[in-house]
């Protein structure tokens, strides 16, 4: 039996059958003809397993502050946590579209699950991108099959939207005759998700100060390196199923075996990881905006049945439109980065920006339609409102997105118009 609410809606994504139900009568068929079958198939398994194991527990990650292990294990179990990740390192080498399907699912069962899985990746990637067999071997199975926690550590206490800003110091040794054999890293990381329980860290410091991007260098620190400590989960507004933590490093030995590409090429690492991250931050918006419009519906429709008030159905209008535009945005440039490696900035940030402000609008919007009951806990829409608010901030805050979408425009207008 389906459980009901003091709000009267029914707790559906308690029961697997119920959600599976509501959700896929929530499917768009013009923005799934962009999926091919191995993506639509992608998608329809982990649905399923959001459906059992991960929607499921998601009022209870977040009423009491419980880590999303037992979700994220669950979508590593079924080989879903190593999409963008090649075979032989125990992925599925997936496109980036079935990625952002997948993300999209997670993230309307419970979206700090989600924050968890997508770290995973944002951990994983710069290793594979840049450091060679040996380490991606090392590392990387791990973060795949859930045995390995992992971090990225890029922002500092005074480096945030301007990543160039860190100051963690990497200082090399070297041996007698002058070459590296390894770094001592020195400094502090804020806001790292997954941070006080990571297994592996990629860290970026600088080698120079003074060089500002070109001396920016990435590296891979075991999470039981000495010097390594850590801060108390923060308190947050959202995602209270992923914690977020300080890391401290204090002369931390890292061997230049552990170094990902050369000195000073950690912005390039930066750069190219973020176009991955926003993906990600994209489609979370999305799977926000489904979410909040799913538990509105469910619980419109234990009051009023399939006929809905003008009113009310007006506003279920926009909503709906506003969660296919997002959809359609997210995996139009999840195309893009699969045909081409990339997108342009304007494109990714116009993705980013777009999306997770329709996963704030959206979530608002469908606690304010069903009035004061909007307001209940029990009927786990607010907790789509405030797991929405991180997304327009990290993954660069959209406020940074909307720079980079004006530079772009810039760009393109330069002698179209005289
Ligand atoms: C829950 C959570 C998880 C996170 N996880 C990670 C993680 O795993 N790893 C990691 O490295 N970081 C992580 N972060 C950090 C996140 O990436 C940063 O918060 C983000 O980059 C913004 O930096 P800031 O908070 O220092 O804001 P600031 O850069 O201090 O910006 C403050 C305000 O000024 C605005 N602003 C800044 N620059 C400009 C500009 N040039 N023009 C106009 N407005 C501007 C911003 O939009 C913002 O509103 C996380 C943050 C949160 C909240």
């Amino acid at each position: 039996m389906t459980g009901t609410t003091p709000g009267g809606a029914p707790l559906f994504d308690a029961e697997p059958d119920a959600y599976l139900a509501l959700h896929g009568a929530l499917d768009e068929e013009v923005a799934d003809a962009l999926l091919d079958p191995r993506e639509r198939a992608v998608r329809t398994r982990t649905r399923e397993v959001v459906a059992e194991h991960v929607a499921p527990g998601a009022g209870a990650r977040d009423r009491d502050h419980v880590f999303a292990h037992d979700s994220y294990q669950a979508l590593a179990r079924a080989g879903l946590a190593g999409l963008l990740v090649p075979e032989e390192y125990g992925g599925t080498a997936d496109s980036t579209v079935a990625y952002a399907a997948a993300m999209e699912e997670i993230t309307a069962g419970c979206p700090a699950t989600s924050l968890v899985y997508m770290t995973q990746m944002h951990a994983a990637y710069p290793i594979l991108h840049s450091g060679g067999p040996d380490l991606a071997r090392q590392y990387v199975p791990g973060l795949v099959d859930g045995s390995r926690y992992g971090s990225l550590g890029v922002t500092e206490p005074g480096a945030g939207s301007d990543a160039s800003a860190l100051r963690t110091l990497a200082v090399a040794e070297t041996d007698a005759d002058g070459r590296t054999t390894g770094y001592a890293i020195t400094g502090s990381k804020t806001f790292i998700t997954t941070g006080d329980r990571s297994d592996v860290v990629v860290c970026f410091a600088t080698v120079d100060p003074r060089a500002g991007r070109r001396g920016i260098t990435a590296f891979v620190v075991d999470g039981d390196a000495p010097g390594l400590s850590r801060g108390a989960p923060m308190s947050k507004t959202g995602m209270h199923g992923s914690t977020t933590a300080e890391l401290f490093l204090d002369r931390t030995p890292v061997p230049v075996s552990h170094r990902l590409g050369g000195e000073g090429e950690g912005w390039a690492i930066v750069v190219s990881s973020v176009t991955k991250s926003r993906i990600s931050a994209a489609a979370q918006g999305v799977g926000l905006a489904r979410g909040a419009y799913a538990h509105a519906l469910a619980a419109l429709h234990r009051v009023h049945g399939a006929d809905l008030p003008p009113d009310v159905a007006f506003v279920l209008a926009e909503l709906r439109g506003a969660i296919l535009r997002g959809r359609l945005t997210l995996l139009g440039v999840a195309r893009e980065v699969d045909r081409t490696g990339g997108a342009t900035g304007g494109a990714i940030g116009l993705m980013k920006q777009t999306c997770t402000d329709i996963g704030w609008q959206v979530a608002v919007a469908a606690t304010k339609v069903l009035g004061r009951v909007g307001d209940l806990s029990e009927l786990g829409i607010e907790r789509y409102l405030r797991d929405a608010k991180v997304t327009q901030i990290y993954d660069g805050t959209n406020e940074v997105q909307r720079l980079l979408i004006a530079r772009d425009t810039a760009g393109r207008l330069k002698g179209a118009l005289r």
